[in-house]
């Protein structure tokens, strides 16, 4: 623990999704180890996800906590503890979601008055948080929940429209001005960004980047060694300031932080421990996409069918289908017990990062969310990508064509969360699997992954480069409280 030299104030209003929150949160942590006081801003439902962990840190000595403030379901039309974008099922629940996060700021206005924060950092989809900042003349740091390379796509093609020059879905074009080569097609835009029609999300997503642009700089889950070119792109050609100060998962170092990270699943860390300890190193693939995303029958049986063919040991993370369709007939008979021993299957919740780091882990299947994206680096494994939606087709060409890391397994387009149909077949999941796993190929890829994941590891340690960036931020943020007293 850092000596505080001075009482900089920090909140943390994370966006109420996995995919935002387990970063943020991690990120107060770090902070708080730096000596910042930090406090998180969330519902009392998203609070008891990692109220145990904050609970631990504050006896370790971090002036770290959390304020609550009720999810307002009723406001919108959402069911009663629906505090959390992994709870929604349709689209018409998502929108509400997203603006009900609009009638946070009163609630947040009340409690920096209170408080008197010296900067607020704030999930991308609160953009009235700058007004709320600049009323207390305090910086608002934006945090995507997203890395430099695929924020800077996601500029460019904004800025430059490239895909309105292709004649069809399917035909790609160049992402304009980017360090590399990065070829798209219309299919992987998610709809808001291919701009052909006004669709209820239009009109925020145009909030969220005016609040970008006029925010104090962004905060970024990444380290420079990843995305270097991507570091310089952002502050020069985007023209904005940006602090990489991650992978923020390794402030998670023991088995029981790692256990509770975004939702307590101490209750299988030790059947996964055990089993994972009875297998050689490298020798299982994990399998898991996100938080988010929800599978139909059909294609979970694809992937069942793959994995028994393949021959490779397995993790396989299956999430409980919350929609209306039936998600009962998807395992073939008999299939848990035939492959007892080969493969371990969680339903709901598992501890990524307490699998991934296990030395028995040799492989990722992966949605291509950030998180997981650098989950897997971190560990130092090469991915199966199989991008779904969000940016996660831009994540995709990260591990592919830039790090070299990553076996594509072949998806095409942007599917819906409640997508009933069989995008990629038993056929070609096999042979992603087995490319990953098996021979020289896959053996070059694991030896960059686990250079890369060394210097994941090296950029958060003293004199690393994350850890400097966050030093430096702070000691901006610190100059500034400073000089306004
Ligand atoms: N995660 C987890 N267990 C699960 C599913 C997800 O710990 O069963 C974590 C994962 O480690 C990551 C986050 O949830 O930190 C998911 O974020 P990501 O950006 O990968 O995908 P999203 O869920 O936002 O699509």
């Amino acid at each position: 623990m850092e000596k505080r030299s001075d009482h900089l104030h920090v909140y943390f209003l994370p966006m109420m999704a996995p995919g935002h929150m387990i970063p943020l949160v991690d990120m107060a942590r770090q902070f708080a180890r730096h000596g910042v006081k930090a406090t998180i801003i969330t519902t009392p439902l998203n609070a008891s996800k990692f109220s145990k962990t904050i609970q631990r840190d504050r006896e370790l000595g971090s002036d770290i906590s959390i304020r609550t403030t009720e999810f307002p379901c009723k406001e919108v039309g959402l069911p009663e503890g629906c505090e959390n974008l992994a709870s929604t099922t349709s689209s018409e629940m998502t929108l509400k979601f997203i603006k009900a996060l609009y009638l946070f700021q009163q609630p947040l206005e009340k409690f920096m008055e209170e408080d008197h924060p010296d900067c607020l950092v704030a999930g991308t989809f609160f953009p009235w948080t700058v007004d709320a900042a600049a009323k207390r003349d305090i910086p608002r740091l934006v945090f995507n929940g997203t890395g430099l390379l695929p924020l800077c796509a996601y500029h460019s093609v904004m800025e430059h429209k490239p895909h309105l020059n292709v004649e069809s879905e399917t035909e790609e074009f160049i992402i304009p001005g980017l360090p590399d080569t990065i070829k798209m097609s219309r299919q992987q835009l998610s709809d808001h960004l291919k701009d052909e029609k006004e669709t209820p999300m239009t009109e925020i997503v145009k909030d969220i980047m005016r609040a970008e642009m006029t925010s104090y700089g962004a905060i970024v889950n990444s380290f420079y060694e990843l995305e270097q070119n991507y570091v310089k792109h952002y502050r020069e050609v985007v023209g904005r300031k940006a602090w990489h100060v991650g992978p923020v998962s390794l402030c998670n170092k023991d088995n029981e932080d790692k256990a509770q990270r975004g939702q307590d699943s101490s209750f299988c860390e030790k059947q996964c421990l055990d089993w994972l300890n009875s297998k050689e190193p490298k020798s299982v693939i994990y399998i898991c996409f996100g938080s988010m995303s929800i599978f139909s029958s059909a294609q979970l049986l694809e992937i069942a069918m793959a994995l028994e063919a393949s021959d490779q040991q397995f993790i396989w993370v299956v999430k409980e289908n919350k929609t209306n369709e039936k998600q009962d007939k998807w395992m073939p008979e008999g299939f848990e017990e035939k492959l007892k021993g080969r493969g371990l299957i969680i339903k709901g919740w598992a501890p990524q990062v307490l699998i991934l780091d296990h030395d028995a882990i040799g492989g990722f299947v992966t949605h291509c969310g950030w998180n997981s994206l650098l989950e897997g680096v971190t560990a130092g494994v090469p991915m199966v990508t199989w991008p779904l939606s969000a940016e996660q087709f831009f994540n995709e060409k990260l591990l592919i064509d830039i790090l070299k890391i990553g076996v594509p397994v072949g998806a095409q387009s942007w599917s819906q969360r409640t997508d009933s149909r069989v995008t990629i077949n038993r056929e070609n999941i096999q042979r992603a699997v087995t490319k990953l796993m098996v021979g020289q190929e896959a053996d070059e890829m694991r030896s960059r992954a686990t250079a890369l994941g060394n210097s994941a590891k090296r950029a958060v340690e003293k004199g690393g480069s994350s850890e400097n960036s966050l030093v430096s931020l702070l000691e901006e943020l610190r100059k500034r409280k400073s000089s306004s007293n």
